[in-house]
Parts: C-alpha cells; structure tokens; sequence
C-alpha cells in the first residue's frame, strides 16, 4: 500500500526559532519542512514555490512585502512554548477535521508506508511485537512506528488541543 498525502492540507515550512513545530505537525499528518537559518529569502521563495506556510517568530518576516500583502501566508507565533505555539495553528488554521496521525515520519517528512506484523518481526523489540498489532514503516529512514506510549501521550496531548 501506498503513503498518501493530506489532500488539499496546508503544507508548512518551520523557521527555526519554533523549530519543536515541526514533529507536532509531521505527527498530525502535515508535511512540514524546517528551515535551517540562513537567508530568509530562502525560505520565502520555498515557500512560495510549493505553497507552503510560513510560521515564524520573526517580525521582519511577518513585515516582507509579499507577506504583509496577502500574497504568502505566513503565521506569527507568539508563545514561547511549543504547547501553546501548536494550539495557536490548530485555532488559527481550524485544523480539527484534518487531524490524521501516524502518517507521516517524524524525522524526515516522507509518508509513512503499512508494513505487516510479520514483516517487522525482526526489526522492533520483542514486548512490542508481542503487543502491538499495527506498524508503518518510513521509504526514505526505515524507521518503523507504532502506537507506543510516546505516541499515545503526544496523541492525547493534540486531542485535547483541538477539542479545546
Ligand atoms: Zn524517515
């Protein structure tokens, strides 16, 4: 089975300076990028080209012609803390409908694959295989997931925002 993208989801590009973003959004499904400092003109013309929004600390940014003008989105984060910088997408955003977990690899942004139980037999620990029962895998990393408790805490945490 193939990975699927979110249709018609808002894609993101991550300034650095809120950079705990980007594994909150992969892990509800929004293919996100980091943006690595640098010049800021590149992250614009990223941006720009594969119609992604900016989210930023960056008040120069927000002030960049084709931002004040509407013409690339871009989202000033105010909090510090990435719960509360989450919680300001999902409000500004209205994400909630979008919400899809487990689909897309926390490290490097690829859409995550189904794999059989038996196919990862060898490749997680022994107390996972005997207790969990379904397991992706990611193309680019081969880094496999399943519903641990990390990701059980993490999924409740974004629940939570969005029903608040
Ligand atoms: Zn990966």
């Amino acid at each position: 089975m193939k990975g699927v993208r979110l249709i018609n989801a808002p894609k993101f590009i991550v300034d650095i300076n809120v950079g705990k973003l980007v594994k909150w959004l992969r892990m509800m499904g929004y293919d996100t990028l980091l943006f690595n400092g640098g010049d800021d003109s590149n992250m614009i013309a990223t941006a720009l080209a594969e119609g992604r929004v900016i989210l930023t600390r960056d008040t120069q940014i927000m002030k960049r012609r084709v931002i004040a003008s509407g013409q690339l989105k871009a989202i000033f984060i105010r909090s510090d803390e990435p719960e509360r910088q989450i919680q300001q997408i999902i409000d500004t955003l209205d994400l909630d409908c979008q919400f899809r977990p487990f689909a897309i690899c926390l490290e490097c942004n690829q859409p995550l694959l189904e794999r059989s139980k038996q196919r990862v037999k060898d490749l997680v620990p022994p107390y996972v295989f005997q207790t969990q029962n379904q397991y992706m895998e990611c193309p680019a990393c081969h880094r496999i997931y399943w519903r641990g408790t990390h990701w059980q805490a993490m999924t409740k945490k974004l629940e939570r925002y969005i029903r608040g």
